[in-house]
């Protein structure tokens, strides 16, 4: 994988065994040979900047040993994933990141106009699953520099659904740079949102059943179900990360009821509610709509929060 070279004794990592040109990155100088054609075909940044370095000795690039490009401002490990990836070596590109690190990659291949070459390897990089909250501010950022809409959506809905408590806590300088102050409002926003929907289709479950003839069959019944809610702690103040007291209301019994309702002579009209039935499609439906749109968020609208169109590319 690596060799050293005569000239100057620094290690260097083969991503081409023959390539003509040697990026040194960053303040380490680390060394990274590949092919400019490569880079060039694939960015167009990077094939100005060869050709204005290459100008003056085009023999030698040809002929010669490989040419030095100095990014003494770049992120090693970024620009070593991204040639990694444009060369095909992927195994080379490691399966598992750092959200930090898969944000600079990401900063890397916005500057230099990279992102459409590594659409795909994106994908596995901005996964929220099994991510602190502290990471997935970071990773949303990186989301969206990749332009990956519908995995700013998922890493936005982890966020408003598992995250109990302010959002000023992920405070991110890194984040912010790239996504403005504004993200941790609309998150806010969203949470407000989901948590007051939430509240408004388990309350619903005190009217679940009813007898308009005052029998007291409508009132045993919402009244054992409003215990149950609070039994449950599903009772509007308890409810602090959504996900959760989703979770808790798709585990909940039906209530059974202990106080006795008089008779009444429509009483064949009476029926036993399906809570569950009644209010998983509310819940799905709730689910759906979570989750901030990239395209709206980009372009300053209001609806970034509530949109369920899909957008043009
Ligand atoms: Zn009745
Ligand atoms: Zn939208």
């Amino acid at each position: 994988m690596t060799e050293t070279t005569d000239s100057v004794h620094l290690p260097v990592v083969n991503i081409a065994e023959t390539g003509d040109i040697i990026l040194v990155v960053g303040p380490e100088q680390l060394k990274l040979r590949v092919e400019s054609l490569i880079l060039k075909a694939a960015s167009k940044s990077l094939c100005t900047m060869f050709r204005l370095n290459w100008q003056e000795d085009r023999e030698s690039l040809v002929l010669g040993p490989p040419v030095d490009i100095l990014l003494p401002e770049e992120n090693p490990t970024a620009l070593t994933c991204i040639c990694a990836i444009l060369h095909y070596r992927i195994e080379m590109v490691p399966q598992i990141m750092s959200p930090y690190d898969v944000l600079k990659v990401a900063i890397t291949a916005d500057k230099y106009g990279l992102v459409g070459a590594l659409t795909f390897a994106n994908q596995s990089w901005l996964s929220p699953l099994n991510k602190a909250a502290s990471d997935l501010i970071v990773l949303a950022a990186a989301a969206s520099l990749f332009q990956n809409t519908q995995a700013f959506k998922e890493i936005t809905k982890a966020l408003v659904l598992s995250h109990r408590g302010s959002y000023l806590t992920l405070w991110s300088e890194d984040a912010i740079s790239v996504l403005g102050e504004r993200i941790y409002c609309l998150l806010e926003e969203q949470r407000g949102f989901a948590r007051l929907k939430l509240e408004e289709i388990l309350l619903g479950g005190t009217k679940a059943s009813s007898c308009v003839h005052r029998c007291g069959w409508t009132s045993k019944y919402a009244y054992a179900y409003i215990q149950l809610l609070e039994t449950q702690s599903l009772w509007p103040m308890d409810i602090q990360s959504v996900a959760e007291s989703i979770e808790r209301a798709n585990r909940m019994p039906d209530p059974i009821p202990e106080e006795r309702s008089t008779e009444c002579k429509f009483g064949y009209k009476h029926f036993v509610p399906d809570y569950r039935s009644s209010y998983r499609y509310k819940l799905d439906n709730l689910d759906s709509c979570i989750g901030i749109c990239l395209n709206c968020f980009l372009s300053k609208q209001p609806s970034a929060v509530s949109c369920q169109m899909t957008h043009e590319h």
